[in-house]
């Protein structure tokens, strides 16, 4: 079969592939415990619910504008300005399938062959994969050991001649870790000095523990709308839960958004109608859902903690918001890989390995689920891998006597 080389160089998503694996053993009737996923148990807002009905019902869907139903820009645009303290105009808002496009459109806007982009380890796993999709250089900057916030430094002695972007994701898939304020304004300053684009990932941005707040990054910057090198990413996937909904968007100079709708205009057309009318009912609808998720979440990542504290040898930094945490599991196996599938067959719970995310030797564990989950999970994990844990468990109303260690 002939296969394209840039096709082939591709990774096939480590977590789908999990997921199926899980999914399989599901299947088979096997008690599998998922602390991969990537999207919480909760139900769509209901005005999300009513507001893509009703579309339904009048049965009148039709491709939109490229760039998005101008009620739903108008709500985007009520949403920066509320969380942004800018105010943007619509020819700076372009409405994608989910953020995962407004990032694959934007990466192929701005990069040409072999230019570079920075991202941050740990990193979301799709940033490499994007920036070769587009003929671009993904560039590491990874931290020191043990913590996972990168230095300036690293980053500006990461830079070259060819650096368009740098990436910045906080709170952070995977690590839970949100970047000091400081060091967001040092990035954007830096960016805007340089005219290197800063493209803020805020998919997380409110889903943030302890009464801490998120950096308005925009006010590090003194430039207008249309001069800024300052780009935002956001979407409804995670801050309300409708992760099948995919709706993304991107705030940025108009010049940008114009060639980005040519390129959404060649690849997708656009997003649904009633997917559009959706996230425009999560955005101008209660509130309330998103702080009821954080909440849970926040809930989840304590007992999370609380469980991981009690096993002999994981070192874990706290999460300060998204749904995951990324423990070291080194003191057990520097293979994050070999240990997942570990896991996932003598204990049946689903991790993702941390090398996906640039971090050997760390898992991501996600608390997106229920806390009898998160108990149960860590406990198998405990119990597969502590020697000073019980050597039975019962899963379900099996018990496994542990023969390994
Ligand atoms: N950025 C990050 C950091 C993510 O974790 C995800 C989803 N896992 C996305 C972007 C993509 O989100 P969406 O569902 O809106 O495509």
């Amino acid at each position: 079969m002939s296969i394209s080389q840039l096709a082939r160089a591709i990774q096939e998503s480590p977590t789908l592939a999990l997921n199926e694996q899980a999914r399989l053993l599901r299947e088979k009737g096997e008690a599998v415990i998922h602390l991969g996923i990537g999207e919480p148990k909760n139900k769509a807002p209901i005005a999300a619910i009513l507001s893509s009905a009703a579309k339904l019902t009048a049965g009148d869907i039709k491709y939109t504008p490229i760039d998005g139903i101008p009620s739903l820009k108008k709500a985007i645009i009520r949403y920066t300005e509320e969380n942004y303290d800018r105010l943007v105009a619509p020819e700076n808002v372009i409405v994608s399938g989910g953020a995962k496009q407004a990032l694959y459109n934007l990466l192929f806007t701005l990069l040409n062959p072999q230019d570079e982009v920075i991202i941050l380890a740990p990193y979301w796993v799709s940033y490499p994969e994007m920036i070769k999709m587009v003929y671009g250089v993904p560039v590491v900057v990874t931290p020191e050991d043990g913590s996972f916030v990168p230095r300036m430094k690293e980053i500006e002695q990461a830079v070259s001649s060819y650096t368009r972007a740098i990436i910045v994701n906080s709170p952070n898939n995977p690590s839970g870790v949100l970047y000091p304020e400081s060091l967001i304004a040092e990035i954007v300053d830096f960016c805007e000095r340089k005219g290197i684009y800063c493209i803020m990932d805020d998919i997380y941005h409110k889903l943030i523990f302890d009464g801490r707040t998120y950096p308005r990054a925009f006010k590090f910057t003194t430039r207008d709308n249309e001069n800024t090198r300052l780009i935002a990413i956001n979407g409804i996937s995670k801050l309300y839960g409708m992760t099948g909904f995919r709706i993304g968007w991107v705030v940025a100079p108009t010049a940008l958004v114009q060639v980005m709708t040519n390129v959404q205009a060649q690849t997708t057309s656009c997003t649904s109608l009633v997917l559009q009318a959706a996230a425009e009912g999560a955005l101008t609808g209660l509130q309330s859902h998103v702080d009821t998720l954080r909440l849970t979440l926040e809930n989840n990542r304590n007992v999370m903690l609380q469980e991981l504290g009690s096993f002999t040898g994981i070192k874990t930094v706290k999460p300060e918001g998204t749904y995951y945490c990324l423990p070291d599991f080194r003191a057990y196996n520097g293979n994050s890989v070999e240990l997942s599938k570990f896991l996932l067959k003598k204990a049946l719970v689903v991790t993702v390995p941390g090398k996906e995310f640039g971090m050997e030797g760390h898992l991501r564990l996600s608390y997106a689920t229920t806390v009898k989950d998160v108990k149960q999970g860590v406990e198998r994990i405990k119990w597969a891998l502590d020697p000073e844990s019980p050597r039975e468990i019962y899963i379900g109303d099996r018990k496994l006597v542990r023969d390994w260690l």
